[in-house]
């Protein structure tokens, strides 16, 4: 047996055996494996530890991409303020509403309402008024909105939201300078976070992983960075390049397979880290590999977010080149799922909100 061996078996070992037992270092070093043995040893790990801590079968939420008008101007997203090439869309309250009964109407018990950045009163209280009419469908409502102060987060909790996803994008503050313009502020984006979990909410997080000037040793910073905002949820997924965006044009030339792999073995990683988070199969792996959502639940991930939009908006929701599904009607994107799930042993948890374990432990002991 080889050295590497060893060190992949003692640190596979180790990190099944109990949470957070993996250094930073052990971290960057299964991030850097590419042998499709070794992927294939560390992706059984993860799903070990998924079944073990998360049970068998995925979580499903219902996504409503509720609007792509942006104040923000994030040099690798296809929303960006300054992308004069997007039409810009907001759906009215009763559309997301009907997305909402759409969604029940499946089986799905939760939903995830995104869009763009907007910080103003009329849009807190256009959230707050959805929340309240989605109230009595019981639905656990998940709200990605960006970054908004302490009492907007407080109303639409007090409204109903459960849980806020906001990407930190990347745990190095130099690397998110690089990424974005000066105006955005990393220090704000965490302050947001602990915000957020101050206000009671299931909190995630989440990076982009294939990112220029981005290291394996950033990405296991990522990981440990999770940890230490002790977070419930997380959403990751590679960067794909928008051509229409100014980063576009700097990125490295990874292949598909390339950027797909990175992103499984990020989910790998995370689980076998944290264990009992909820870890979403990010839709961007879809845009890599026909099949990419499965495999990031054959590599650890527990939840689907399949898009339940209206198709006529899909186009405008662009936030990388290659988005799936822009013309499958929602009841199709879940039979689809459904079949794709079965294919690998697995099946949707209809009916079942699939709350953080995560949050329950650290809620209720
Ligand atoms: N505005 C909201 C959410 C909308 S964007 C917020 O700030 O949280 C949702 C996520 O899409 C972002 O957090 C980012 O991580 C991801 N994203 C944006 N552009 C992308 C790209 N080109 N490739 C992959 N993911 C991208």
């Amino acid at each position: 047996m080889t050295l590497e061996l060893n060190r992949l078996d003692g640190t596979l070992a180790k990190a099944v055996e109990s949470a957070r037992a993996l250094s930073v270092d052990d971290m960057a070093f299964l991030l850097s494996l590419s042998e499709p043995e070794d992927l294939a040893r560390l992706y059984a790990a993860a799903r070990e530890v998924k079944l073990k801590c998360c049970g068998k079968g995925v979580s499903v939420r219902g996504l409503v991409e509720a609007g792509n008008i942006c104040a923000k101007d994030c040099f690798y997203c296809g929303i960006r303020k300054s992308n004069g090439a997007t039409a810009r869309y907001s759906l009215s309250a009763d559309e997301i509403v009907s997305a909402a009964k759409a969604a029940k109407s499946l089986g799905y018990a939760s939903l995830v309402v995104q869009s763009g950045e907007i910080e103003s009163e009329a849009h807190t209280q256009f959230i707050e008024e959805v929340l309240r009419r989605i109230a009595p469908l019981d639905l656990g409502v998940t709200l990605s909105l960006g970054e908004q102060t302490e009492p907007v987060y407080r109303r639409w909790r007090e409204a109903g939201a459960e849980r806020y996803l906001l990407r930190i994008e990347t745990s190095n503050p130099k690397l998110y300078a690089a990424l974005h313009p000066v105006e955005c502020s990393w220090e704000r984006r965490v302050e947001c976070l602990r915000a957020l979990r101050r206000t009671g909410y299931q909190v995630g997080t989440g990076v982009m992983c294939a990112l220029p000037g981005q290291t394996a040793e950033d990405l296991a910073h990522d990981i440990w960075f999770y940890g230490e905002m002790d977070v419930d949820m997380i959403g990751m997924g590679p960067y794909i390049p928008h051509p229409d965006t100014p980063l576009a044009a700097t990125a490295p030339a990874l292949s598909k397979a390339e950027r797909l792999q990175l992103g499984l073995k990020m989910i790998a990683v995370t689980r076998l880290y944290l264990h009992d988070v909820n870890i979403a199969a990010a839709t961007a792996l879809q845009a890599l590999a026909d099949d990419g959502r499965e495999q990031g639940v054959m590599a650890g991930a527990n939840v689907i977010m399949p898009n339940v939009t209206e198709t006529r908006y899909r186009r405008s929701y662009q936030l990388y080149e290659g988005k799936p599904c822009l013309d499958e009607q929602a009841s199709l994107c879940r039979h689809c799922l459904e079949y794709r799930l079965k294919t690998i042993g697995e099946e949707l948890l209809f009916g079942r909100r699939g709350d953080s374990p995560h949050f329950h432990r650290r809620t209720h002991t």
